[in-house]
């Protein structure tokens, strides 16, 4: 056990707290007793923003990191739930196969990736990670060990998936690979000039395989929105199928406060946007580069200082998205607070899980230093997504208020169901889960 403190990606919220790491699935059951009556969440890789992932202990899933078995014709892979997305490229891009859906770090567990049922560049294709879980398994909050899928305590499976850890440990899981012709993507990189262009290419392109847009937030008014979009597809000229390098930068100390600073913002936003292509431009790209450019640089949290940030990410549904995402860009820009880096997606359809975060529409993500007078502004971003029916990620919130999971999450009554049916609601809580009064 290690007693200290501990946050998660964005280094805040921190909180002191517990981490227990179980040696094996069988001995997550004797943790959980020795873990007294305190609150405890599993924890995988700490790679959620807020304090998803934080309690007074923490069942960490580090040692849970075995293959149980994988079928290189089926492309179906067994798996304890520590095992890292970056372990099993490591194992199956040399044989053909990848994850289905994967998120913008390969640093994740496959608990994690469940429990926040994570989407990646193609949602609008291959909806959220649980699509391509047949099943998992579960330790409750009794110690016994349960058996879910969408068939077999598919009430389980729905609240589990996307549940951020509020029904138990999950400890093995049997995911579905997708085949690949290639370690390489054939990206193409389209600059637009405003909002209304880059919603236009998300449609015009809803059938490309991988589609995202990274977005200028500090544009000039008129520019509000101008964007690099990029798609992606498995390229497959070519059977080459190389492994993504190891990360050899790493940034090794907390940046000076001022160093992300309104002026420096706008220059690296303008430079960025400038570096896009005049025309559309299709090149070559290593899939480490395409799905994870932040992972060269390892512990880049530390660029914004020793307080954090907080990454802010909605949904707004499709009918909404232009209006939403104008007003909250707007009142950014007003604001002087600028993002480092603006994600924006489109999303397919949302699923039945009763916490998953995806709904038809678009998504945006964006990076803010902690300062004072960043939370009231988020506050006010809050209420324009509610207004528009759109909602927040849990696995990136550090400080939504309550009134917004409830008005956000139609089904969080459904959950607290599930919840109270299998004791949950007694030993599995989060501080994030205590804040919102999930
Ligand atoms: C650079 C970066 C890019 C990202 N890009 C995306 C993206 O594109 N799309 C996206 O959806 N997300 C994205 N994320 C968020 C990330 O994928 C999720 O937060 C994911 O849950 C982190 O996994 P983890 O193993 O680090 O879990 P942690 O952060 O440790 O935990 C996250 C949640 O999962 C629960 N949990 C962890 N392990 C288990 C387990 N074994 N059993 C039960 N519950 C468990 C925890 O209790 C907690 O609620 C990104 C994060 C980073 C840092």
């Amino acid at each position: 056990m290690t007693n200290g403190e501990f946050s998660g990606w964005g280094r805040y919220p921190r909180a002191t707290g517990a981490l227990v790491c179980p040696a094996a699935p069988d001995r997550v059951h004797s943790a959980l007793q020795a873990a007294g009556d305190g609150d405890i969440i599993a924890r995988g890789m700490g790679r959620s923003y807020g304090d998803s992932a934080l309690a007074a202990t923490m069942l960490d899933s580090g040692l849970l990191d075995h293959y149980i078995h994988f079928d290189p014709d089926t492309g179906v892979l067994d798996c304890e739930a520590g095992v890292s997305l970056d372990q099993i490229l490591r194992l199956l891009v040399p044989q053909g196969w990848f994850p289905p859906v994967t998120p913008g770090t390969r640093f994740v567990t496959v608990g994690g990736a469940i429990a926040a049922d994570v989407h990646g560049k193609n949602h609008h294709r291959d909806g959220c990670f649980s699509a391509h879980v047949p099943a998992l398994e579960l330790v409750l909050a009794d110690g016994s060990s349960v058996c879910c899928s969408p068939r077999d305590n598919s009430d389980l499976f729905r609240a589990t998936c996307g549940g951020m850890g509020l029904t138990g440990m999950i400890t093995r899981a049997t995911l579905q690979m997708r085949r690949i012709p290639s370690s390489v993507l054939r990206e193409t990189v389209i600059r637009t000039t405003d909002l209304a262009q880059t919603l236009a290419l998300f449609d015009e392109h809803h059938d490309a395989g991988y589609s995202v847009a990274w977005l200028d937030c500090l544009a000039p008014t008129g520019r509000l929105g101008r964007s690099l979009v990029m798609l992606g597809e498995h390229d497959d000229t070519t059977d080459v199928l190389d492994l993504h390098r190891v990360p050899r930068l790493r940034v090794p100390l907390d940046a000076p406060a001022g160093l992300l600073n309104r002026y420096t913002l706008r220059l690296f936003n303008a430079l960025y946007y400038a570096r896009g292509p005049g025309q559309p431009t299709t090149r070559r790209v290593h899939y480490g580069s395409f799905f994870y450019p932040l992972d060269a640089i390892r512990e880049w949290n530390r660029l914004y200082g020793r307080r954090g940030f907080v990454q802010y990410q909605f949904v707004l549904p499709r009918e909404a998205g232009m209006a939403g995402l104008t007003l909250v860009l707007e009142r950014i820009a007003r604001s002087g607070h600028g993002s480092f880096l603006s994600v924006l997606k489109a999303l397919g359809p949302a699923n039945d899980n009763h916490l998953s975060f995806p709904m038809e529409g678009y998504t945006l993500a964006l990076d803010f230093r902690v300062e004072p007078a960043l939370f009231a502004l988020l506050d006010e971003l809050d209420a324009i997504v509610h207004d528009h029916g759109g909602r927040i990620y849990l696995a990136k919130d550090a400080r939504m208020q309550r009134e917004y999971v409830h008005r956000g999450y139609p089904y969080l009554d459904v959950f607290r169901e599930v919840r109270m049916r299998y004791g949950a609601h007694r030993r599995f809580h989060s501080h994030q889960s205590r804040r919102l009064g999930i």
